[in-house]
């Protein structure tokens, strides 16, 4: 049987994210190290996501919030980012008794790619307003909310009727950890 765990496209491709301080990504980066450790030791095979926000705005776009790519050209365009994907899933789930879908692994906190967190603000208009900027910056919440790629993926699933779940990275490192102990009878 061969397990297979489908990642978010910066899981496994450091330099798609939004360029920053490497130090405000400490603690994702060694949830990846554990993700990626667990995985290798398994033998799961992986699926890597596009990153919608790299095929759309290139290297050297700004952090966005949730709100920004809330509109029907983005949500369309991640429509078509998951749709080869979707095909593969589709076949894999075709063939149970040769392939086990764990899961999609989101990542905590992108407008894009959250599960359970992503941003929310009221940003937008012209930076050289740099009071405005500032306040609407500073206006930065994280909110419970899928991000938009993968509100699109839940829905697309929901209308394939496939049933994979989307994780956590600490969901997926404390699911992976745990199978890992039990095969090892500790
Ligand atoms: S859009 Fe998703 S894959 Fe791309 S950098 Fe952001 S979290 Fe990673």
């Amino acid at each position: 049987m061969q397990k297979i765990l489908i990642v978010s496209h910066c899981i496994l491709n450091k330099a798609s994210k939004v360029e920053q301080n490497e130090a405000d990504l400490a603690e994702e980066y060694e949830l990846r190290d554990r993700l990626l450790s667990e995985i290798q030791k398994q033998d799961i095979q992986l699926l890597q996501l596009p990153c919608p926000e790299f095929v759309m705005y290139g290297s050297r776009r700004w952090g966005h919030v949730k709100e920004q790519f809330d509109h029907p050209f983005y949500r369309d365009t991640c429509r078509k980012l998951f749709g080869p994907v979707l095909r593969q899933l589709e076949a894999y789930a075709g063939d149970p008794e040769r392939f086990e879908v764990l899961g999609i692994v989101s990542v905590e906190g992108s407008p894009s790619c959250g599960r359970s967190l992503t941003c929310s603000g009221n940003w937008g208009g012209e930076l050289s307003d740099l009071e405005e900027t500032e306040k609407r910056v500073r206006g930065l919440k994280m909110i419970q909310a899928p991000g938009v790629f993968m509100e699109v993926i839940q829905g697309m699933l929901a209308e394939a009727k496939l049933q994979v779940p989307i994780l956590t990275m600490q969901e997926t490192v404390s699911f992976l950890t745990c199978q890992n102990q039990e095969k090892e009878g500790k």
